[in-house]
């Protein structure tokens, strides 16, 4: 196993909210602590320190993280969304088979 020494630069202002320690805290990416000894995963998000409160690893709420979180039920919501807008499919609106069609095309790249 690979060890590192680890330098946080997020970039990120000091009022970031923190998330994803597993408690119940309200921190800030300024409220951390130094991350220590820790076990990292190639391809997951990097923690920004640890929560004051229970010691796990925290991470910076950026805008892909906001994303990640919101991307099951967006999907269901698209899914939805393709359901109602096919029962107009036999109409003649055209804006609206544009929509349907950005709708379909979406989904598959959601699903991969
Ligand atoms: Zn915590």
């Amino acid at each position: 196993m690979d060890t590192y020494k680890v330098i946080v630069d997020s970039g990120l202002p000091s009022g970031t909210r923190a998330i994803g320690c597993g408690c119940d805290a309200e921190n800030t990416i300024s409220d951390l602590t130094a991350i220590g000894d820790a076990i990292l995963t190639p391809s997951d998000p990097s923690p920004a320190g640890r929560c004051t409160h229970c010691g796990c690893l925290a991470y910076a709420e950026t805008e892909l993280l906001k994303m990640e979180r919101a991307a099951p039920s967006m999907l269901s919501a698209l899914k939805q969304a393709e359901l109602f807008m096919a029962g107009f499919e036999d109409c003649d609106a055209q804006e609206d088979m544009a929509a349907l069609e950005a709708v379909r095309d979406a989904i598959t790249k959601a699903e991969g």
